[in-house]
């Protein structure tokens, strides 16, 4: 995986022209962390599970990133989830660099105080690297709220002292920041908005999106609210439909009661969400899930990444083919980092902002930066997803280049 998705940064540095040296710095992780976790389980078991943390790149300020648990996840797939983060943070110009940590782990099988043990023994076995100058972790999948107050007391309880800048993405009573817990939603509305003109999604514009968590669920709501129509969502046990478009309140109440949106409305089958005939998908779940098989048998027109890497690299070039423009995952899902970086300024400074000034704060960043990515799109006759690779590449080598080039060393200039 980590492998193939450099592909996408081989490919903008074929397009703008990079200094080989430049690549083989970004080619590489700076450092990776294996662990077992030991953890005593309620009945008194031990079980030993894998952890790791990735620091792909500190060129541009320390490492950001979240900790997913998910029983799939493994070493590569940190790699690959890092060397996004480095991407994603150079895209929105934010002065960190990127990282990827998490437990391969099922959290709906693990009891309440099983799930603090696996939180606390992480921050324990990862403790050397988290630090507000050199990595700072934050929420990914099924890692939010209660997650980051454990990790954010333990990290205190180890260093002797509160460190509310070094994890980001905590509770408002611990030093978290309004506006953080919509951030990833917010900035992808954001982003889209921004871009509907490019993509052609007028009023009735219709939706499907895959997997209804959070994120999700704030950019349904905002995008349905700005005119466009959701017609069908899904998440690991069922999927919602209707062709005149859903009624999220009473779908969200249906989930918030159920845990699913299953047997909501509509008899799609979760599995057939990805190639239901649509205007804008909305994949907001695991990555990998649309291959080049499936990239063939689409029926949308467009494609906003809320999720991490949906698209494999194969697959890009049969949306290319297939004229399906996708806003790539490393600006449209930048709102949750973009938020993080404006909850560790507050923790810095001692100075805690309204949901007001973290609103245009947000706003103003995502909307620059989906400038900055058209304009590359425009320059370089480009997709979004090469412009905006070429934009955070551009940023990544200006911060290598800064302690000399070959040029400057052979004294050519
Ligand atoms: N896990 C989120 C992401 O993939 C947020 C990271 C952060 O806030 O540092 O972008």
């Amino acid at each position: 995986m980590f492998n193939a998705i450099k592909e996408r940064l081989e490919r903008a540095a074929a397009i703008v022209g990079v200094h080989p040296d430049v690549m083989e710095v970004l080619r590489w992780p700076k450092e990776t962390l294996a662990v077992s976790l030991p953890v005593r389980m309620d009945d008194g078991s031990i079980r030993p599970l894998k952890a790791f943390r990735c620091r792909h790149s500190e060129v541009r300020g320390p490492t950001k990133g979240g900790i997913r648990f998910h029983p799939s996840v493994n070493i590569d797939e940190m790699m690959a989830l890092a060397f996004w983060m480095t991407m994603k943070t150079a895209v929105v110009d934010l002065p960190y660099g990127g990282a990827k940590g998490g437990v391969a782990v099922d959290t709906k099988a693990l009891s309440p105080t099983e799930l603090e043990r696996v939180s606390r023994a992480y921050v324990r076995a990862f403790a050397e690297m988290i630090d507000e100058h050199r990595d700072i972790p934050a929420p990914d999948m099924y890692t939010g709220g209660i997650v980051i107050a454990w990790m954010t007391e333990e990290i205190a309880t180890l260093k002797r002292r509160p460190m509310p800048a070094a994890i980001t993405g905590k509770p408002l009573q611990l030093g978290g920041s309004l506006g953080r817990d919509t951030a990833t939603g917010d900035g992808a509305f954001i982003c889209l908005e921004a871009l509907r003109e490019r993509l052609g999604l007028g009023d009735g514009a219709t939706v499907a999106i895959q997997g209804y968590g959070n994120a999700a669920r704030v950019f349904a709501e905002r995008a349905a609210a700005a005119g466009l129509k959701v017609i069908a969502v899904s998440d690991s046990s069922g999927a919602a439909h209707d062709p005149a478009g859903l009624d999220l309140a009473a779908l969200g109440r249906h989930k918030d009661e159920t845990g699913t949106v299953g047997s909501f409305t509509g008899d799609l089958d979760p599995d057939d969400l990805l190639t239901t005939k649509c205007d804008l998908l909305v994949p907001a779940a695991l990555d990998g899930v649309i291959d080049a098989a499936v990239a063939c048998e689409l029926q949308c027109r467009t494609i906003l990444e809320i999720a991490n890497g949906p698209v494999t690299a194969d697959a890009d070039s049969i949306l290319v083919e297939r004229g399906i423009e996708a806003v790539p995952d490393i600006l449209a899902n930048a709102g949750g980092v973009a938020v993080s970086y404006l909850e560790w300024v507050q923790n810095k400074t001692g100075d805690y902002w309204p949901a007001d000034e973290i609103e245009r704060r947000l706003s103003q960043r995502m909307q620059a930066s989906t400038e900055a990515v058209l304009a590359k799109a425009e320059t370089y006759d480009t997709n979004l997803r090469n412009a905006a690779y070429i934009l955070a590449l551009g940023r990544l080598c200006d911060a290598i280049s800064a302690t000399g080039t070959q040029t400057y060393y052979n004294g050519e200039s």
